[in-house]
């Protein structure tokens, strides 16, 4: 077997949008993953997928018709209230950005590749620099892969590949997302989708927030946005695998004073799991390119989460299969030249929006948070 041009570490939407247009383009590739398996459901949640960038990379991709057939156009409507539960505004219905399933969306993706261009069970350990100046990889199952014209990290927040490239490394922001699910025999779940309806409901207190969303089945996804030390759910103070204890911590320590609906909420709330939330530095956009190396999606500019990560993701992906299209493997350095070029500038963007974001949303003020959403064109529909 000839080793293939082209290597991408990671398959979440990033690699996998960029194995996609690979395929497209009848350029060879590799992905190589760590979830064992394409059924690994270890990240889940809704993800919206914007009409000029995640769309417009799955309408390259030949898939936009099969993204249709799982989009959720009604989820997209967006309600604010204050930590009383005091509505404030709605908007968003009928906006081009559709909710899907994270999962959904990586079986689109899956489904449009070969099985075997996929090595599943490949966890990075470790990438260096091989005699052939082009990368080595080393899997924590034990196999080395070499000989790529590139390799490209799509590996996430954590890139193995980055080093590669840059000292940059994820800060921690302060605040921790704490997930949790209000699934269809919870006794709230009737009293929850009435009030919740379709898409998001944002409520926004001082240091404190609640993200309420409905998924592709139906279930809602909370996020209880707090502020803790980074190791909160690392240091043994609390076992979120513990619900009775998880929940009275929420109820004690941060939303004492907080409606009785969304105290509800937290008392019905299960399957809680942290969300950790890290990013780059602006500043960190900047690097010298490596040849035989690119970095794409979280891998390349990972921000505090603010509704645009995996669309730059996929928009990355397109520009970079766009740019190998044009220049061609054998000016394959030239092309990464090029992409990370017009990269930098949406790196630098996003990070800046990620902290403006969760600034105001965690600034106690619900107004505050609505005028940077109208600030970055959110528009009241
Ligand atoms: C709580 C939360 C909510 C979010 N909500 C939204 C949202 O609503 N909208 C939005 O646009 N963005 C959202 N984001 C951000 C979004 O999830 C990311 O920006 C997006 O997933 C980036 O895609 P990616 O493919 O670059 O990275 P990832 O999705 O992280 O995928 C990386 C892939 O690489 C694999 N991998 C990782 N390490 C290795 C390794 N060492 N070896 C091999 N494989 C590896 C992983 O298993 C994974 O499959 C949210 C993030 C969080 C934390």
């Amino acid at each position: 077997m000839t080793t293939p041009a082209i290597a991408i570490v990671g398959g979440g939407p990033c690699g996998l949008t960029l194995a996609r247009l690979l395929e497209c383009k009848g350029i060879d590739y590799v992905v190589f993953e760590r979830d064992e398996s394409d059924t690994s459901n270890r990240v889940g949640g809704s993800l919206d997928i914007h009409g000029d960038t995640g769309q417009e990379a799955l309408r390259q991709a030949g898939l936009i018709e099969e993204f249709k057939k799982y989009a959720r156009y009604d989820d997209t409507a967006f309600v604010l209230t204050d930590k009383d539960g005091k509505r404030l505004l709605q908007m968003g219905e009928g906006r081009d950005a559709p909710e899907i399933d994270r999962v959904a969306l990586r079986q689109i993706l899956l489904d449009a590749i070969p099985k075997e261009k996929i090595r599943w069970g490949h966890a990075l350990t470790s990438a260096m620099m091989g005699e052939d100046k082009r990368p080595v990889l080393r899997f924590a199952n034990g196999t080395e892969a070499s000989g790529f014209k590139l390799v490209v990290g799509a590996d996430g927040a954590w890139s193995k590949i980055r080093s590669l490239i840059t000292k940059a490394t994820p800060q921690y922001s302060g605040k921790i997302f704490i997930e949790s699910k209000i699934g269809h025999e919870n006794p709230l779940y009737q009293t929850l989708s009435k009030s919740a309806g379709a898409g998001m409901l944002l409520s926004i207190g001082p240091k404190k927030l609640v993200v309420t969303q409905r998924q592709g089945d139906g279930h809602y996804r909370n996020y209880f946005g707090i502020l803790a030390p980074e190791d909160f759910f690392r240091n043994g103070t609390v076992n979120l695998g513990d619900t009775e204890a998880t929940r009275s911590m929420l109820l004690s320590d941060f939303y004492a004073d907080w409606s009785t609906e969304h105290k509800d909420l937290i008392k019905h709330a299960t399957d809680f799991r942290a969300w950790t939330l890290y990013t780059l530095a602006p500043e960190d956009m900047n690097w010298k390119s490596v040849p035989g190396v690119a970095l794409a999606g979280d891998a390349a500019h990972l921000a505090i989460t603010n509704g645009e990560g995996v669309n730059l993701a996929m928009t990355d992906s397109l520009n970079l299969a766009t740019k190998i299209v044009q220049y061609g493997i054998e000016h394959v350095d030239q092309a990464v030249q090029e992409y990370e070029a017009e990269m930098f500038p949406r790196g630098v963007a996003t990070i800046k929006m990620g902290h403006q974001m969760i600034g105001s949303m965690y600034g106690g003020d619900p107004k505050a948070f609505l005028d940077a959403l109208m600030a970055e064109g959110a528009q009241e529909v």
